[in-house]
C-alpha cells in the first residue's frame, strides 16, 4: 500500500504551497487542501481571486493570471513573440502599454500602429493583411 507515502507527498505539497503563497502576499480561501493538481481559491496581494493548482505554481507559474497580464514585461515580450510569429517586426524603441498604438512593420511591408491589446484578441497583427484563417477560428 502507498498510502501513507502519498499522504505524505500531499502534506509535503500544502506545506510548499503554503510557504509560497505567504511569500506572495497571497492568502489562500480554501478551508482545506484539495490535492496538488486541484485549483485552489486564492487572493492574491493584489486582491484579485484567482485559482492556482500547487502544482503549477511548484513549476514556477505565476499564482494570479491577472497580474500576470498585468505585468508589463511579460506583456511586452508576449506581443514581441506574437509579431515574430507573425514575421512582423515593432518599429517602436520602447513599450508603450497594451492599450497604446505600437508602430510595426508587417511581413508584407506595411508600416502600421497596432495596440498590443487588439492584437492580442484578434490575433491580427496587420489590418492591411488579410486576416490569418488561424485567427478567425479562435
Ligand atoms: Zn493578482
Ligand atoms: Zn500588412
Amino acid at each position: 500500500m502507498d498510502q501513507p507515502v502519498r499522504a505524505a507527498h500531499s502534506l509535503r505539497a500544502e506545506a510548499a504551497f503554503r510557504v509560497h503563497l505567504e511569500a506572495a502576499g497571497a492568502r489562500l480561501l480554501e478551508s482545506r487542501w484539495l490535492g496538488n493538481g486541484v485549483g485552489h481559491r486564492v487572493r492574491c496581494a493584489a486582491g484579485h481571486l484567482c485559482a492556482p493548482r500547487p502544482s503549477n505554481v511548484q513549476q514556477g507559474q505565476g499564482l494570479c493570471r491577472t497580474c500576470a497580464r498585468k505585468d508589463p514585461l511579460a506583456a511586452a515580450a508576449a506581443f514581441r513573440e506574437r509579431l515574430a510569429a507573425a514575421g512582423a517586426r515593432l518599429l517602436e524603441p520602447v513599450w508603450l502599454g497594451v492599450h497604446a498604438p505600437h508602430r510595426i512593420r508587417c511581413a508584407g511591408g506595411h508600416e502600421t500602429l497596432r495596440r498590443p491589446s487588439a492584437v492580442r484578441r484578434s490575433g491580427w497583427v496587420c489590418r492591411r493583411c488579410p486576416r490569418p484563417a488561424a485567427a478567425a477560428l479562435t
